[in-house]
């Protein structure tokens, strides 16, 4: 008798109805992961069924529908907490994206406690979304921006880190794992540091949530962002974790409805966390799909995800060896996440990705939301794949030879 051991993604992929249809004739082989990930029909379902059974607003109303949706809402904010084993779900609050939850920590928590002189650490390989609202708070508050560089393996630059820290570093905002190196940061050290010389962490969790295990206890930031589009959820959902005591001691961040406890024509009162920090009728249906996506990942099991993926990562690398003419960006050892940034002299990444689609392959080029990493490295941008769960071994063997007709294709 054989014994036929299935990969993780032969038995999950019909669970993703988008994934089975042809582009140009070919069939769609998607490696744009790290840009938005696709949705199982669990996740489709959660969206039907609330608009079909359950709408109505939260919080607000005594009859049945708002109790249901109200109910919903707060056990998908539940499942959120668990995911990352926050200490409970009073510390996630619903915001519409990761670059949403950043912000909310720069105008409630930076603007009012920065002053001019007061240091924050970024390092060079954040996303624009990690960079920009922490200049606009320097703009605004006279505080100065240090950066971590890479290593020569184009890493996380530790020892940089260490002699960046002083007991004027107010806060460290740095990402877990990087969209465009794939490298994965220390962030566990990195928390620990800061918080011997008094200083804040924000972590950016947006390519670590949706591919391995998370501790929030364990790392112990006191902040940290996702996007649920890139974990198997809806666009416009994502969510701030932040540690009680902070988020009771930070100003609101958007002012109306549903984060007030009482108004009063000259003055209001906020509302008990976290509804402090959603103002207005939230994305009802999103969060309850995100709580939908984080149950269709739990079942399959994180960890399971994590084993799986790095198997397509050493599959990836190991077949992506075969072209030597590729510059690929970050580290090249096990560890890293499944996903490959490169360029190669002579082609200009946005062509390769054309010609790709036209055999179906759908990879990112640009910079990824990452214009200083890649001026470090004197280019304009990049070709990306990056692969998830449901990605097959057979699909990576299919895009590398694609790749290498292309590179011929075009001569280089
Ligand atoms: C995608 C991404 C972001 C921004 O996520 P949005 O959903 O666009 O807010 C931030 N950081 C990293 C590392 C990302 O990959």
């Amino acid at each position: 008798m054989i014994t036929q051991t299935k990969s993780l993604a032969t038995k999950i992929r019909a669970d993703f109805p988008i994934l089975h249809q042809k582009i140009n004739d070919k069939p769609l082989i998607y490696f744009d992961n790290a840009a938005t990930s696709q949705k199982p029909k669990a996740v489709l379902e959660a969206i039907k069924h609330y608009y079909e059974y359950d709408n109505a607003n939260v919080h607000r109303g005594a009859h049945t529908l708002s109790v249901r949706a109200t109910e919903a809402y707060e056990r998908a904010r539940e499942k959120v907490a668990d995911f990352i084993n926050a200490a409970s779900p009073q510390e996630i609050v619903y915001t519409r994206n990761a670059t949403e939850a950043i912000n909310l920590v720069a105008y409630s928590w930076a603007l009012n406690e920065l002053k001019a002189g007061d240091e924050i650490i970024l390092s060079v390989m954040e996303h624009h979304s990690n960079l920009v609202p922490w200049r606009m708070v320097a703009q605004r508050t006279g505080a100065v921006i240090k950066y971590v560089g890479l290593t020569e393996d184009e890493e996380f630059n530790w020892s940089e880190y260490l002699s960046l820290l002083s007991s004027g570093t107010r806060l460290v905002s740095i990402v877990h794992v990087s969209n465009t190196l794939g490298c994965v940061n220390p962030v566990e050290a990195i928390v620990s540091k800061a918080h011997q010389v008094g200083a804040k962490v924000l972590i950016d969790a947006c390519q670590s949530a949706p591919h391995k295990p998370l501790d929030v206890q364990k790392i112990g930031c006191d902040w940290l962002v996702a996007s649920g589009h890139k974990m198997c959820g809806p666009t416009g959902i994502g969510f701030l974790y932040g540690k009680q005591s902070i988020l009771e001691a930070m100003s609101p961040f958007l002012g109306g409805g549903e984060m007030i406890a009482e108004v009063f024509l000259e003055r209001f009162t906020c509302a008990d966390l976290p509804h402090k920090f959603e103002a207005g009728t939230p994305a009802i249906a999103e969060s309850i799909a995100l709580g939908a996506a984080i149950d269709y990942l739990t079942n399959i099991g994180i960890e399971n995800i994590a084993a799986y993926e790095a198997q397509l990562t050493e599959h990836l690398f190991n077949r992506l060896e075969e072209i030597p003419q590729l510059r690929i960006y970050g580290p090249q050892k096990p560890g890293r996440a499944a996903l490959a940034a490169f360029n190669v002299e002579g082609l200009h990444a946005s062509d390769l990705a054309t010609l790709l689609d036209e055999a179906g392959v759908a990879i990112r080029s640009g910079h990824h939301c990452t214009q200083p990493l890649h001026r470090l490295f004197a280019a304009s941008g990049s070709a990306r794949a990056s692969l998830y769960f449901y990605n097959t071994l057979a699909e990576i063997d299919d895009f590398i030879l694609i790749l290498k007709e292309t590179l011929s294709f075009f001569g280089v």
